[in-house]
């Protein structure tokens, strides 16, 4: 197998400021490149902290930097991989120019001037000598040094970085890396309503820690998620682990192909069209089905009605019902499904109407509390769930326990 860490780079990441958006996706290309990661590493912008962090790489086969290539003073990653791999920073008079073309590209599309040549072109014009050079996405070059580990050094804009990578699986040392490690096949099973105890005693059954793969449970949205990632020589292993598991849950298992439940109603909405009417999630369930591209076939639209008047004004809810049974209550869910199928004309409505919290809940509808109604052309189909967590989880856990009664 082929080794691998990934080092990112940056104060405003370690900080938290912002969100490692390279190490995840970084992860998913290596994995699709059959390599093993072994960690994904954080550092400020301290020259130390990144040499201890290579020193920490120093038994994989290939390292991933991103970040700190900039201009500034504070880039100090492609000095510091230099170094650590015994070689020094030389200028590259054909590269400097290369930049500070892109540089004064950038100065005329916003109607500056061409500037006289400035340090910041020429600091990123230096290259570590006997580095494979990778041409820059933005300003910054990258390059690839040494053996063993090799070291890929990227930087650190997403964008710019995704692009890199690209050219970089295309050189020589890159190439040669990948194509001997062999390939990982990755699988997705994904069950509702299926809890972490309940899976966790299912593993504990089949004796997962003693199999030849690695499985990755977790709960996601609601949804328990099941990914085992296995080389060609535990196929048959992993093929009779996931037949065990059908058969303790294949009831509740509804994608073993990574489609998420999202993708799996679009698919079953073909010919039929849908419209909600919304309280406590306020428009959440309207914006889930329309997140995917391609909802405009099925998705009439919806009304959000968070007050009582606007239920009965906008979604037909009779005033009587909601004083009679509370606005949170299975006859108001099933009233607003009607309401949003009759006032749309769609062939489904969806109602939801809770108790998201942090307040309004009383001992018989204590925060979590939600009824959820689907009207369909065959019936109507009502539920009432007690779902944990923030109000932000239990506004998200209603979208998706919506989405798995359409399933049904
Ligand atoms: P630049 O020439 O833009 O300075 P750089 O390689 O020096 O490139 P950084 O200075 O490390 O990159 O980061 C520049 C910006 O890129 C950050 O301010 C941030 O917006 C984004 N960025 C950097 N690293 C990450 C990361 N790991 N995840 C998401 N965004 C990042
Ligand atoms: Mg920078």
């Amino acid at each position: 197998t082929v080794r691998a860490g990934i080092i990112v780079t940056g104060t405003e990441v370690l900080s938290g400021l912002i969100r490692d958006a390279n190490g995840p996706w970084l992860s998913e290309q290596l994995r699709e490149a059959g390599v093993s990661l072994r960690e994904i590493v954080v550092v400020g912008d301290r020259p130390e902290d990144l040499r201890r962090a290579l020193d920490f790489f120093s038994d994989v086969d290939l390292v991933l930097t991103s970040g700190g290539l900039g201009p500034t003073a504070d880039d100090l990653t492609a000095e510091v991989v230099a170094s650590w791999a015994g070689t020094h920073m030389e200028l590259d008079p054909a590269l400097e120019e290369r930049i500070w073309a892109i540089v004064n590209g950038l100065r005329k599309r916003i109607g500056g001037e061409e500037a006289p040549m400035r340090a910041g072109a020429r600091k990123q014009a230096h290259v570590p000598v006997g580095a494979v050079v990778l041409e820059p996405r933005g300003t910054a070059p990258g390059f690839l040094i040494g053996a063993s580990p090799l070291v890929a050094v990227l930087p650190g804009p997403p964008r710019e970085l995704q692009a890199m990578w690209g050219d970089a699986v295309e050189t020589e040392p890159l190439r040669a890396l990948l194509a001997s490690a062999g390939s990982l096949e990755q699988r997705i099973l994904r069950f509702f309503p299926l809890s972490e105890p309940q899976i966790a005693a299912t593993l504990r059954e089949l004796d997962a820690d003693a199999l030849p793969f690695e499985i990755t449970t977790c709960l996601r949205r609601g949804e328990l998620e099941v990914a085992s990632v296995y080389d060609e020589p535990a196929a048959g292993a992993y093929a009779a682990f996931e037949e065990e598991l059908r058969a303790r849950h294949g009831e509740v298992l509804f994608s073993d192909d990574g489609a998420t439940i999202d993708e799996v109603i679009a698919g079953l909405l073909s010919g039929l069209t849908i419209a909600t009417a919304e309280s406590c999630t306020g428009g959440l369930m309207a914006g889930r089905l329309t997140d995917l591209a391609g909802s405009s076939a099925y998705v009439l639209g919806g009304v959000v009605v968070y007050s009582n008047e606007a239920k009965t004004t906008f979604a037909d809810v009779p005033a009587e019902l909601i004083a009679a049974h509370g606005a949170v209550s299975p006859e108001v869910a099933s009233a607003l499904s009607a309401g949003a199928r009759a006032r749309f004309g769609a062939d489904l409505g969806i109602g939801i109407t809770g108790i998201a919290g942090p307040g309004g809940g009383t001992p018989e509808k204590p925060v979590g509390t939600v009824c959820l109604s689907v009207a369909a052309p065959w019936g109507v189909e009502e539920r009432t769930v007690r779902l944990p967590g923030s109000r932000t989880d239990v506004r998200d856990r209603t979208t998706t326990v919506a989405l798995h009664m359409l399933h049904a």
